[in-house]
């Protein structure tokens, strides 16, 4: 069976098939056979494994799992890939299920139920324009879920794995963090992918964790918090709690609950730690 990591292969499935690139869905495939060694490599996948993969493309790395792991699920929106998956580039793997659909409609604790009930272990090269809702739906969606290892814009897995007081620390990095562990497994140039994107790229891999590192009285006041104080990045945290429509408070008892807390009145959100911000959530519930 011919491999997608050589580029040959990828153009000459592209033209058996007439394949027109969407740019609609973030499609730039691998070409890089290292690359995909990496990811896989990253994400630890054993023949115990149960795989989800995000957007298997002419399935490219879905080759690379299928001979990893114990199964493979790919979902992939553009129906035009269905038939080169099923009936071309991944025929001959008895391991793999097709589906053609949108992963932020896939019921993804169904995938884990219906393929042992073992937590998934999910890769992907991830279509960028939708990056943070689907990391999103997968740690706060609750479906069994042991890491996600993807490939992501490279200014995005930045973002994920930076602590305070660096330029990349936002809601984002918070939210990731309060339910994983992420590190930055990889810095991918654009010449590993076709047709070849205009950003850099990163492979970062998020472990569930199995409990959150902070307890606090309600999660949706935390992040309710959490988004007021990177609202207005360059307001005080205590403008960002007066203004928000999520938290109900005065600026005025905002100033008094932080320097209750031992804070400064003048606190940013960029340099505190969640474990700062499971504070004053709880003193704000
Ligand atoms: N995995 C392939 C590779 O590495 O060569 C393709 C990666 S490409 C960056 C992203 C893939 O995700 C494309 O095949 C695209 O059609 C698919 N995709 C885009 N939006 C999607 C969605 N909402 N649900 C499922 N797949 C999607």
């Amino acid at each position: 069976m011919a491999y997608l990591s050589d580029p040959k292969e990828t153009i000459a499935v592209l033209q058996r098939y007439h394949f027109m690139f969407q740019k609609k869905f973030g499609q730039n495939f691998l070409i890089d056979g290292h690359v995909l060694s990496k990811i896989v490599d990253a994400a630890g996948v054993t023949k115990e494994d149960v795989v989800l993969e995000i957007g298997p493309g002419i399935g490219t790395m879905t080759q690379v799992l299928c001979e990893s792991a114990k199964e493979v699920v790919a979902v992939e929106i553009d129906k035009n890939l269905i038939p080169i998956l099923k009936e071309d580039t991944c025929k001959d793997y008895d391991n793999l299920t097709v589906i053609n659909e949108d992963v932020l409609k896939l019921d993804i604790a169904a995938v884990a139920r219906e393929h042992g009930g073992k937590p998934l272990k999910v890769v992907a090269n991830l279509p960028y324009y939708i990056t943070t809702p689907i990391i999103m739906g997968l740690l706060e969606g609750g479906a069994p879920v042991d890491n996600i290892t993807v490939m992501v814009q490279k200014e995005v897995a930045e973002r994920m794995q930076a602590g305070p007081g660096s330029k990349d620390y936002g809601a984002l990095s918070l939210a990731v963090q309060y339910y994983a562990e992420a590190y930055i497994a990889a810095f991918v140039p654009q010449n590993c992918f076709m047709p070849r994107p205009n950003v850099g790229s990163a492979v970062i891999r998020l472990t569930l964790r199995d409990k959150p590192p902070v307890t606090v009285k309600s999660t949706e006041m935390l992040f309710a918090v959490i988004r007021a104080a990177f609202a207005q990045r360059r307001k005080t945290l205590s403008n960002g709690l007066g203004n928000s429509p999520e938290v109900p408070c005065t600026k005025e008892e905002a100033i008094a609950i932080l320097t209750g807390l031992g804070f400064s009145e003048n606190v940013r959100g960029e340099t505190l730690t969640l474990a700062q911000f499971a504070q004053i959530a709880d003193a704000m519930a």
